[in-house]
């Protein structure tokens, strides 16, 4: 990992990880999907709140590693306010990045601080810990109801 991404991933992660962004449940949620990572024991409950196309709120909760509550905290953060098309093409950028890392051909500058989460890539145990709330808003969106498990 680079100094420069290394830097990014200990300031971004370790303070999502600490503070979560939209914790907690979203009462007027219309879709929600559950989410659940075996290898490490991380569960999430996404809720979000779709009008029409666009994300207009999306809260999670759940129990997890630093990592999985970071990655969740910063997708939601990421895709309120966007369109659907635009969380789910955001979806397979990051996922690209966590599974192939420099390899992906994916611009780091393409998906702003979500970056920090490509460092996971040099740690394999780690990969579905950040994959996991993309995983689910991916469910989510697509109205799946069946629980997402990483395996
Ligand atoms: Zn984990």
């Amino acid at each position: 990992m680079s100094d420069e991404l290394k830097d990014l991933y200990q300031e971004v992660v370790l303070d999502h990880g600490k503070r979560p962004r939209n914790f907690g449940e979203l009462p007027d949620a219309n879709r929600t999907a559950d989410g659940y990572n075996p290898l490490c024991g991380d569960q999430i409950k996404l809720f979000v709140k779709l009008e029409g196309e666009l994300i207009r709120d999306v809260r999670f909760t759940g129990q997890g590693c630093a990592i999985s509550k970071a990655s969740a905290s910063m997708m939601t953060a990421a895709v309120k306010e966007h369109t659907r098309a635009e969380a789910l093409a955001l979806f397979d950028r990051v996922h690209a990045l966590v599974t192939l890392g420099p390899t992906s051909g994916v611009e780091l500058e393409s998906v702003g601080k979500l970056a920090a989460l490509s460092g996971v890539w040099e740690f394999p145990a780690r990969v579905k810990c950040a994959s996991l709330a993309w995983h689910t808003l991916k469910s989510a969106l697509e109205g799946k109801a069946e629980k997402v498990s990483t395996e």
